[in-house]
């Protein structure tokens, strides 16, 4: 870390300006106030990048007339605000809200139905150039990702201050929206510090300010520290992020379990976390072994329909979704025998089991099994996913009825809607 010569990045033309001292408003060379300056900046280089009300960007993008407008994708037959964009926020507008609520708030805003189609290829165009930058990508949805530039250096030529600047302006020229990008020594900083900003935002949260930074912040800040999580710590005096901070670790594991520790080591701004460009393609299953072998079809498959349902839940828990379903079989003479199915992204159970049943109905001849499972790999963000209202009626169908089963079961039990919706017409023959 150096002390002594400040520099100064612009954003808008990418020069570097060194000031021996004093502060820089604007950049000499082209006028512009969006000036990069942090003493650690050139140290750091792990990234949050996000892109900018995603959806909305990408309509006002394709139709200039939407420009100032307050523009609200969503609607149709949940009714809730995908995505609002920054004009329709000041009227208080925000996703997940009901639409007759933000057009209560907004009664002139443009309401546009989702394309995700569209908003999925765009989303891979973004997803390309990051990769540009580093291997070491990790998406988090379909605007969002973590990135790991350590290293870029002799690639880039430049620091990964400068990568980010140059790239978050080449997504505005190239692609026509706006990211917003943290900067910081982890993932968990990282992913703050690019919500410090928004829109058109680069922030910076560095080693030596992280804790202060924190101290005041609520416990709420923590991701995976829910309603719960913080009624139970609030009970106990943690409310600011400094309590966690300077508390007991022991009292946070016997407050919160494992996640004490985790907690306490993230209150100091610590994070061990690595970017992971794997994570993508690491699977979720669900599989169970049978107290006796079983070769009967007729038993199996409704193993199966169990064992997608277990795993659609966890997808559906996740926000995830997958592009390939494996079947996994043990035979009575432990040999594994793994199927395998590439379609289009779901989280459905009904899709999940219907492309495992096809497979397993080829390996039902004769051989006992003691082991059945279901997995999803190429995982993917849920909002790629069963994207079947553009053409396909049937994925429409499906999905529609498994969230209205998923709703009672919410509010009634998992033993209120039992089976059935799949045991219609493919009977195994
Ligand atoms: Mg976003």
């Amino acid at each position: 870390m150096t002390e002594g010569p400040h520099r100064f990045l612009c954003r808008d033309c990418l020069t570097d300006h060194v000031r021996e001292h004093g502060a820089l408003d604007r950049c000499p060379a082209c006028g512009s106030p969006r000036l990069i300056s942090h003493p650690e900046r050139d140290s750091l280089s792990i990234a949050h990048v996000d892109c900018d009300a995603f959806y909305a960007s990408i309509e006002k993008r394709d139709d200039p007339s939407l420009a100032d407008k307050p523009v609200i994708v969503g609607g149709g037959r949940r009714g809730v605000v995908s995505t609002a964009c920054y004009v329709a926020r000041t009227y208080g507008v925000r996703s997940a809200m009901p639409m007759f609520k933000a057009l209560k708030a907004c009664p002139d805003a443009v309401v546009i139905r989702p394309n995700m189609e569209k908003y999925v290829r765009v989303g891979r165009e973004v997803r390309r150039m990051m990769l540009e930058l580093t291997p070491l990508v990790e998406p988090l949805s379909i605007d969002e990702a973590f990135l790991d530039l350590s290293g870029t250096e002799r690639l880039h030529h430049a620091s990964p201050a400068a990568t980010l600047a140059a790239f978050a302006r080449r997504v505005e020229t190239e692609i026509g929206i706006t990211v917003s990008i943290g900067l910081a020594p982890n993932k968990f900083l990282a992913k703050i510090a690019s919500d410090l900003d928004k829109p058109r935002g680069f922030s910076i949260i560095g080693r030596r300010e992280a804790a202060d930074f924190l101290a005041d912040k609520p416990v709420s800040l923590i991701h995976g520290v829910g309603k719960v999580a913080e009624e139970r710590l609030a009970k106990a005096g943690f409310r600011r992020i400094r309590d966690l901070r300077d508390a007991w670790p022991e009292r946070l594991t016997a407050l919160l379990g494992r996640e004490g520790p985790r907690l306490h080591r993230l209150a100091h701004g610590i994070d061990d976390r690595m970017v992971d460009p794997e994570r993508e393609t690491k699977s979720i299953s669900a599989e169970t072994t049978f107290e006796h072998d079983i070769a009967d079809p007729a038993v199996l498959v409704p193993i199966l329909w169990r064992l997608s349902e277990k795993l659609s839940a966890r997808l559906k828990h996740a926000g995830l979704a997958g592009r390939t379903v494996t079947l996994k079989l043990k035979t009575a003479d432990f040999r594994l025998r793994t199927r395998s199915r590439t379609l289009p992204a779901t989280q459905l159970a009904s899709r999940l089991f219907e492309a495992g049943r096809d497979l397993l109905q080829a390996e039902c001849d004769g051989t006992a099994f003691r082991l059945l499972g279901i997995g999803a790999t190429e995982i993917c963000a849920a909002e790629e996913a069963d994207l079947g209202d553009l053409a396909d009626q049937d994925v429409r169908r499906a999905r529609d009825m498994e969230r209205a089963v998923d709703t009672l079961r919410e509010r009634f039990g998992a033993a209120a809607v039992v089976k059935g919706i799949v045991f219609k017409n493919r009977e195994p023959d």
